[in-house]
């Protein structure tokens, strides 16, 4: 399937069965081809050449008992047997001294072919070592036959000849056993091959197509489609990775449902607000200036509160798509954290709300000054929709290293369920579904946790149910001073 999920056509030559068969077959005939190579091109070589050998080895043995005159005709003949040789002595006349004929039709050198012996005679003396030797077709079986003749003592005055004569025969018979074996072989191998490729093609592709059927499923909606992979590493590792994606992608999915539900809810509430104070200060209110000035109130009020959605939904879908670039630049986080505070004394004085802030040291950070101070205001937001009746909120700056602060946010609320703490940096995630409307949009932790992140600094949580709830960042920076905050705490 392309992108466009339309299907489309693949070849089937490409398929891994075709392609395991093919590789198979050329692998096949090569070791064929081979196999004919050695045993019919270089056998037939090897054979003459060995014959030959031997041919020379069997002269020189007679030479040199002939010299030393002690061989007797038990000897040769055994030799002539063992060799699968005829031989034929003459003395330097042409007279018959020793003769073993042992291949019946196969040994010219006796019978029909004697009188051909004298050229042979002729053409040894010749030569520069008194050796003549040559391939023969003999006319009565019609095949190749190897003929020696030796001169014996001087070529110019010899004092005999020896004749000897081999059938190269048994080389042809067994090239054609070797043949008709590898033919058997060959089609052995070709049987074989094929089902050796036959389940190998279908051990590579069947958790392949498994997976290609769970794909299609996963591609059409249907996110409970499992991976099976079960076969061997490579396909059981592709559909580990195929089945966590899918994992993933499902999560997404709900997320994304989860979001567009929350945001229309969100959305919805405010406007609902907004539009029927509205049609009440059209209706009723509008002559009573008392009532509609605290209807107007009510309007302006939730439609701050959708502002203050729209941009949490805008701050965070920049954020987490990274267009959000840092602007970095040198500031004291100590001060920001003071100047922050100051803007709560409002708070403290109307509602009654105590803040403790604790910074021992002057600590200077290199960080987007906008996007601390969005952090900053989002924990301490937090602490104070949370805390307790007691309205109390800890800030303290601790230097936990030469080069690192570490903020801490600590309210006195009734603190967040332990399974419920790696959620509440979620998108959208709120563990108190039912004050939804009164306060927060759900999405300033998560907020939080991409500027933090994209700092990278470390960031977290820690909380006791009915004691309250702490959270943290650590900065990287340097102490530049002292920082006395206690008289800059005027809200205690
Ligand atoms: P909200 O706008 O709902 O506060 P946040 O992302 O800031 O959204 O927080 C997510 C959820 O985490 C909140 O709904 C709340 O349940 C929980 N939470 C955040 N801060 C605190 C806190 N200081 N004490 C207790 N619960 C908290």
């Amino acid at each position: 399937m392309k992108n466009s999920g339309k299907p489309v056509r693949y070849g089937h030559l490409k398929s891994v069965r075709i392609t395991v068969w093919i590789y198979f077959f050329i692998f096949i005939v090569s070791i064929l081809v081979l196999m004919w190579f050695t045993f019919s091109v270089s056998l037939e070589a090897n054979y003459k050449r060995m014959k030959v050998s031997n041919i020379f080895d069997v002269a020189n043995y007679i030479l040199t008992d002939w010299s030393e005159d002690e061989f007797t005709d038990g000897n040769l003949d055994q030799l002539a047997y063992d060799n699968d040789m005829c031989i034929l002595i003459q003395d330097a006349y042409g007279n018959r001294v020793y003769s073993y004929d042992m291949m019946a039709g196969n040994c010219l050198i006796h019978g029909f072919f004697t009188t051909d012996l004298y050229k042979y005679r002729a053409l040894a003396k010749e030569s520069t070592r008194g050796i003549y030797y040559t391939e023969v077709r003999n006319p009565r079986f019609n095949n190749e036959v190897l003929l020696f003749v030796m001169v014996l003592g001087d070529p110019s005055d010899p004092s005999g000849y020896i004749f000897l004569n081999t059938s190269l025969e048994p080389l042809n018979s067994t090239i054609g056993i070797i043949n008709r074996q590898i033919i058997i072989v060959s089609a052995m191998l070709l049987i074989l091959g094929l089902g050796i490729s036959y389940f190998l093609a279908r051990l590579i592709e069947t958790p392949i197509v498994r997976i290609i059927k769970s794909a299609k499923k996963f591609g059409e909606g249907d996110y409970s489609a499992k991976f099976d992979g079960h076969g061997y590493t490579e396909t059981e590792i592709l559909a580990d990775t195929l089945n966590y994606a899918a994992e993933e992608i499902s999560k997404v999915d709900s997320l994304r449902r989860d979001l567009i539900a929350n945001i229309s809810h969100d959305l919805r509430t405010p406007l609902t607000m907004v539009k029927a104070y509205a049609e009440m200060v059209r209706d009723l209110s509008g002559d009573d200036p008392v009532k509609r000035q605290e209807h107007i109130g009510i309007i302006i009020d939730e439609s701050d509160r959708l502002a203050a959605l729209v941009n949490d939904i805008l701050d965070l879908s920049k954020l987490e798509s990274g267009t959000g670039e840092l602007n970095y630049s040198t500031f004291s986080i100590t001060k920001k954290i003071h100047d922050i505070m100051g803007r709560y004394t409002l708070l403290s004085e109307q509602d009654g709300y105590k803040f403790f802030v604790t910074t021992k040291s002057d600590f200077e950070i290199s960080a987007d000054i906008i996007k601390i101070e969005q952090v900053l205001y989002n924990l301490i937001n937090n602490a104070v929709n949370y805390t307790g009746e007691n309205k109390t909120v800890y800030i303290t700056q601790l230097i936990t290293d030469d080069d690192t602060a570490r903020i801490e946010v600590t309210d006195t609320g009734k603190g967040i369920e332990p399974e419920l703490l790696p959620l509440i940096f979620d998108r959208y995630y709120r563990a108190e579904k039912s004050r939804r409307e009164v306060i927060g949009t759900g999405l300033g932790l998560s907020i939080v946790k991409q500027i933090l992140k994209q700092h990278n600094f470390k960031f977290g949580v820690r909380s006791e149910l009915g004691v309250g709830s702490t959270f943290w960042f650590e900065v990287k920076g340097r102490v530049t001073g002292e920082y006395s905050d206690n008289e800059r705490n005027d809200n205690e």
